[in-house]
Formats: structure tokens, C-alpha cells, sequence
């Protein structure tokens, strides 16, 4: 009997901590009045706005009052700001993969969640998982969809498609011989479901002294991403050197993990990728080889003292010759940024950092390339929700769409840098507590 009771008390609380821990969707609506809104789609702030939210989803968003349904949560948003949640468009969730050396796929949950939480804690309440190891991220990815964890929306390439020897072959790549071989591997990963399928197309590695090693033949590339196609999913491709990434135009990638590091992307290039639309994921801070932002109050609240410095003594950020090369490529990148853009080129804020805060630099050096901040959070939001595909859904504060957004204690139209300044996170309309999420700030 005792141990029935205490059994039946277990289950009690460990009910409870679900219901607390991971705060279902709630039904309940939510007016947040009186607040400067940054929509996210790249129009003007609007001072006095109102936002409706309800079922999860923005209901009402007005340019001035509206009058909130009785029972509804009411936030002043007197003196805030309120911005859609920021959508990193390439990441690789911790958890999967160990570290270093042949990067040996692992599965490791308590790490992930860990992470996780640090993605909320920072305000990215979206990402994207451009290669992991594929059981690691899509079960991530299906507790997420069941609410059984919590944790930024996750949507995966799942494994990326690679050939034998080829850049992203290992730690979790689906490695593809022909295309008859292709579209048998293809098919079983469908099964999967892949939310954007990630081809890589590199020649030398990312490094300062190149090797080569194989590519996917053209022709058999052209093939698997129409393959893709057929069965309605979109593709996107690794590259970093101009020529490969004209070889991806020309196989019909809808997107591309990196902007062009290795080349000038003239004029003529940004033409064409902006008569495709192939949206770009910039990830310039993947190429960072200053590390004070490591002190700023959000890596030094979300980042545990021993991970920054072994992040500082990683062989990006400790002054190797790979360090130097790194810094050389920075203003060339940087111009390679503003050209596309402005060309039209769409592009979406990644990091390929994979942790929380990151995405916040990213914004910054975006800013530096001569964007505008606004821009900037355009491609922190709606931009990098149309990269993954899931534009419909999230990443502007538009009526009908689900309600992830943040309210900011600082204007992040006059300093970038005031996306740090949280709030409060809400993810679908829900109230995230974040000093109860495991991240060293609540330690
Ligand atoms: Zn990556």
C-alpha cells in the first residue's frame, strides 16, 4: 500500500513538473497595449501599438488600441519594445556529435536540453538544424512538436546528402554513390521528414591550407535535388567558393548554409541569385575571431564559464594561423554581405554556432556590413522563417500567425545590440519563465 501511495505521489509530481516545466499551450488571450512594434517584416517601428494574441496565434495587431476580451492577460508595454522571436537558420544542436576529432555521433539529451534552454533564455524561439546525428534531432525535433519538451521550435534537414569522402560524408551524413543509390537513400530519409534537405557542395574543406576532396558528379546532383523537388521538398546546399555555388544555381537549390566566403560575390552573381530567390544563410560569426563579445551579460548568463574558455582557446578564436585566416576572410564577407543584399538578395540570419546567444553577434556584424538594423532583424526573423520554408507560420508579428515574439527593454532600431535587452520570451502566445530555465544565470 505504501508503495503504491508513494508511487502514485511520483507520478503526481512528476505530473506536475510537466505541467509547470513545459506550460502546455494555453488557450488563454493575451494583450500586450501601449508598445513600440517591430513586425519583423522589415517596416518602420509603429509607437503605440497593440498586439492580440490568442489561441496561440496574433489576432489582432493594431496601430493603436484595442480592447482586450475579459480575462485576458494585459502587458504594458509602456517604454518596450516587441519583436518576433529571432530564427537562427543554421545551427547544429549540441547533443549529437562529440566535439572534436572524427566527431563521433553520441546521444546526449541532458546536454541538448541544456542547450535548448539557452536558445530560449536568448530569445531564439526557431531554428533550424542544418546536419546532426539524424536519431539525435528528429526524435528533439518530435518531442518538441508534442510539447513533451521545452524548447525553441526545431526543424531538421535531419542528415545531409554527401559523397563518399566528401565534406559532411561523416557524423550523421547520408553518403550517396549514384542516383539509383540516391533515390533509395533519399526515400528512406523522406521518411524522416526533412523540413529543408542540405546537399554540400566543397571542394576544400573550410581551412587555410586546402585539400581537395570529392563532389557530388553535377549531373547527379541536378538529378537528386529535382528528385527532392518532386516529392515537395526544398533543398539547401553547402558552399563557400563562388563557383560551386553558380554549380548549386544551376542543380536548382532553393537555398544556400553560407553566404560566398571564399570569393568576391560580384555584382553579376547577386543578380542571379536574386532572380532565383535562393535565400542565404549568412553565418559570419562562424568566422569571428574576436572573442569580447563573450563577456556581453547574455553569453556571460546563458554560456557556462568553462565552455567560454574553451571557446576561447578553440582554434577559431586562439590565434592559430587558421584564427588569422579566419579574420582575413571577415571584410571581404562582410562586403560579399551588403552586395547581395543590396541586390535583393533574401537573406537569413544564421550563425552555424549552434549556441543560444549567437545569434545576437550575428545580428551585429550584419549590422557593421552596413545593414540596417531593422533589415537585420528582418533576417533574424522572417527572412530565416522562409529560408526553413515555414514563412506561413512565424517569424513576423502579422495576424494568423503563431505568436513568438519578444519584448525588449531597449530599442534594437538604435543599437542592434538591444536584442539582448530581454523582456520576457513568449513562444506560441505562452509566457516563458526564463529564470526557471537551466541556464548558469539561474544557477
Ligand atoms: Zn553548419
Amino acid at each position: 500500500m505504501t508503495t503504491k501511495i508513494t508511487r502514485y505521489l511520483s507520478f503526481v509530481s512528476l505530473a506536475l513538473t510537466f505541467v509547470v516545466g513545459v506550460s502546455p499551450l494555453s488557450a488563454q488571450s493575451l494583450l500586450v497595449k501601449n508598445v513600440t512594434l517591430i513586425d519583423g517584416t522589415g517596416a518602420p517601428s509603429v509607437v503605440g501599438a497593440s498586439v492580440l494574441v490568442e489561441d496561440g496565434r496574433f489576432a489582432k495587431v493594431a496601430n493603436g488600441d484595442i480592447t482586450a476580451s475579459p480575462g485576458a492577460t494585459v502587458v504594458d508595454g509602456t517604454g518596450k519594445f516587441l519583436m518576433p522571436g529571432i530564427i537562427d537558420s543554421h545551427i547544429h544542436l549540441p547533443g549529437g556529435r562529440a566535439g572534436a576529432g572524427n566527431r563521433e555521433m553520441v546521444i546526449d539529451r541532458p546536454f541538448g536540453l541544456k542547450s535548448l534552454a539557452a536558445y530560449l533564455y536568448s530569445g531564439v524561439t526557431a531554428f533550424y538544424d542544418s546536419g546532426n546525428n539524424a536519431e539525435y534531432i528528429y526524435q528533439m525535433r518530435e518531442d518538441e512538436r508534442a510539447g513533451r519538451i521545452l524548447s525553441p521550435r526545431i526543424y531538421a534537414t535531419v542528415s545531409l546528402i554527401a559523397p563518399p569522402e566528401g565534406h559532411g560524408c561523416c557524423a550523421g551524413g547520408t553518403v550517396v554513390n549514384d542516383y539509383e543509390d540516391g533515390v533509395k537513400k533519399l526515400d528512406a530519409l523522406f521518411k524522416m521528414k526533412p523540413d529543408l534537405l542540405k546537399f554540400t557542395r566543397e571542394r576544400r574543406g573550410m581551412g587555410p591550407v586546402g585539400r581537395n576532396i570529392p563532389l557530388l558528379e553535377q549531373d547527379l546532383m541536378n538529378k537528386l535535388v529535382a528528385y527532392a523537388h518532386e516529392n515537395d521538398i526544398r533543398t539547401t546546399v553547402h558552399v563557400s567558393e563562388l563557383a560551386l555555388a553558380r554549380e548549386s544555381i544551376e542543380a536548382g537549390a532553393d537555398a544556400f548554409a553560407h553566404t560566398v566566403y571564399l570569393d568576391e560575390a560580384n555584382k553579376d552573381f547577386a543578380d542571379i541569385v536574386a532572380d532565383r530567390g535562393i535565400i542565404l544563410s549568412t553565418t559570419m560569426t562562424r568566422i569571428e575571431a574576436d572573442t569580447s563579445f563573450l563577456d556581453d551579460p547574455l553569453f556571460v548568463a546563458t554560456i557556462p564559464e568553462d565552455a567560454r574558455r574553451e571557446i576561447r582557446a578553440s582554434e577559431r578564436f586562439n590565434g592559430s594561423p587558421y584564427t588569422g585566416w579566419l579574420s582575413s576572410l571577415r571584410p571581404a564577407i562582410m562586403k560579399n554581405i551588403k552586395t547581395l543584399h543590396d541586390a535583393g538578395v533574401i537573406l537569413a540570419m544564421g550563425t552555424d554556432r549552434s549556441l543560444g546567444p549567437f545569434p545576437h553577434q550575428e545580428l551585429r556584424v550584419i549590422v557593421e556590413s552596413g545593414i540596417s538594423p531593422i533589415e537585420a532583424i528582418r533576417m533574424g526573423t522572417l527572412n530565416a522563417a522562409a529560408y526553413i520554408g515555414v514563412a506561413n507560420e512565424i517569424g513576423s508579428i502579422e495576424e494568423g500567425k503563431l505568436a513568438d515574439m519578444l519584448l525588449l527593454n531597449a530599442d534594437p532600431t538604435v543599437d542592434i545590440s538591444n536584442t539582448m535587452e530581454i523582456h520576457s520570451v513568449y513562444k506560441g502566445g505562452v509566457w516563458i519563465d526564463r529564470a526557471a530555465l537551466d541556464v548558469p544565470a539561474n544557477q
